[in-house]
């Protein structure tokens, strides 16, 4: 059984939950009974390849010029 990571959309308390996948839409807050959404891993999904990113070698300007 997977554990899920939920937050209250009503009082905001996070919790993690042992649920089958047949429940998980019926989880509700422990503190005040209010629907949740579920929270996601942040792993693999918070990638920022915005500035300094050298992993394409030819256009990081060690080297490049000849
Ligand atoms: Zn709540």
């Amino acid at each position: 059984m997977p554990n899920y990571d939920f937050q209250c959309l009503e009082c905001g308390h996070k919790f993690t939950k042992l649920v089958p996948l047949q429940e998980k839409d019926k989880v509700r807050c422990p503190e005040c009974g209010g629907h949740v959404k579920q929270l996601f891993g942040s792993f693999g999904f918070a990638v920022k390849g915005g500035s300094g990113s050298c992993s394409s070698s030819s256009s990081c300007g060690f080297g490049g010029f000849s």
